[in-house]
């Protein structure tokens, strides 16, 4: 590398490809730098022709040769990848695995959390939307699955309309917050209503785990489907580390069924981590609680999840009814960022702190105890 190529290098390692989250210069997509200092080309290779990111990629390389050089000695020429290119950066991002496989079996280092729930409308997406973003927000790097196939809502309540790239058999997933998401909401047009059969669920389930690019990620969240039905069992086989938070209401009605829907996690072998309740109360302009819908349903899925599994099943938090999360959801702005001070936020704040708390999965902690 000469002097020229050298500074040039240097200057655009600050231009980091938002979807891949690396810097250019890691991805192979500096090419061509020709001329001398006071008069050069450079040529930017995006990874397809049709990437989204070409406009935002061409002005940051564009002010990171400007902080370097003067600006008229140097022009910006954008290209595409070639096949063989663009198949080397795969390899790279697949870290020599083989296409198509799935990063999360046994022994990964991510805490994959599944959020599910008896039936719809408990708050299930919220949750799953929240505790993901704040966690992006402290830092971890956090991918969230919308595998509610029926009823997905996450992309709207992280406010993006971004359709996944695809780089031929790799899919790069929008993100939104600061959290990688993807959702069977983004490959359909428009609004219409999805009318899958099991099979056809399993294998997009698998392919959000095996084809999307999620690079190392700390957390994985998924939004299940309620009801206990093939998704589950899919999520089940393919993630076998996954842990199971479920959503309830404190109605009894409400109780009943998130419980089976717990059961449902145990029967393809998942731990179940914890329950939440939501919608617990309302808190009144006198500063009382008014119990809207009930009590006690967060306790009695405890109870009865804790009596089934022999073990102490905890109730991890109660969630208060909230206007700010209703309308920070429907805006796609998450009240856990927007409105940090709201009581929904901080109850949802103390549950992100119990999964950053949470241990590993086992396999991941003897692979991690037998490397040192
Ligand atoms: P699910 O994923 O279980 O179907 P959602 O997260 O989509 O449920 O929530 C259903 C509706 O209830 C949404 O409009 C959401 O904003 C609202 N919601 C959820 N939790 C609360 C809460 N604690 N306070 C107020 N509204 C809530």
């Amino acid at each position: 590398m000469n002097e020229l190529e050298s500074r040039v290098y240097q200057a655009l390692a600050k231009v980091v490809d938002p979807e891949l989250r690396r810097p250019i210069t890691d991805l192979g997509m500096v090419g061509v730098i020709a001329g001398s200092a006071d008069s050069f080309e450079v040529t930017i290779k995006l990874t397809v022709s049709h990437c989204p990111q070409a406009d935002y990629l061409e002005n940051a390389t564009m002010n990171a040769l400007a902080e370097e050089f003067p600006k008229d000695t140097f022009q910006l020429l954008m290209s595409v990848m070639t096949a063989e290119e663009l198949a080397e950066l795969k390899l790279k991002l697949r870290e020599g695995k083989e296409p198509k496989t799935n990063p999360f079996t046994e022994g990964t280092a991510t805490k994959i959390f599944l959020i599910g729930s008896g039936k719809g409308g408990v708050g299930k997406s919220s949750i799953t939307v929240n505790l993901a973003v704040q966690l992006a927000k402290q830092g971890y790097e956090v991918g969230v699955i919308d595998a509610d196939i029926f009823g997905f809502s996450i992309p709207g309540q992280l406010g993006t309309t971004d359709r996944p790239t695809r780089l031929d058999d790799m899919i790069l997933p929008p993100i939104a917050h600061g959290v990688k998401v993807i959702s069977i909401g983004m490959f359909l047009p428009g609004n219409e209503p999805v009318a899958w059969r099991g099979p056809m669920l399993h294998k997009a389930v698998e392919q959000f785990l095996t084809e999307v690019y999620w690079g190392q990620l700390d957390y994985l969240l998924i939004d299940m489907p309620p009801g206990t039905g093939d998704v589950a069992i899919s999520v089940g086989q393919l993630l076998p580390t996954a842990k199971t938070i479920v959503v309830t209401t404190p109605q009894q009605a409400a109780a009943n069924v998130a419980e089976r829907s717990g059961t449902a996690g145990l029967k393809t072998g998942q731990e179940i981590f914890g329950v939440i309740e939501n919608m617990s109360y309302l808190i009144q302009p006198d500063g009382s609680k008014l119990e809207l819908f009930g009590s006690g349903g967060g306790e009695k899925v405890v109870q009865s999840l804790s009596d089934r599994t022999g073990t102490t099943i905890p109730l991890l938090g109660k969630i208060p009814l909230s206007i700010a999360l209703r309308s920070g959801s429907d805006k796609g702005n998450p009240v856990i960022l927007d409105s940090p001070d709201d009581i929904a936020a901080k109850e949802l704040a103390a549950l992100v702190q119990i999964l950053i708390a949470s241990k590993l999965p086992s396999s991941a902690r003897t692979l991690k105890v037998s490397l040192t």
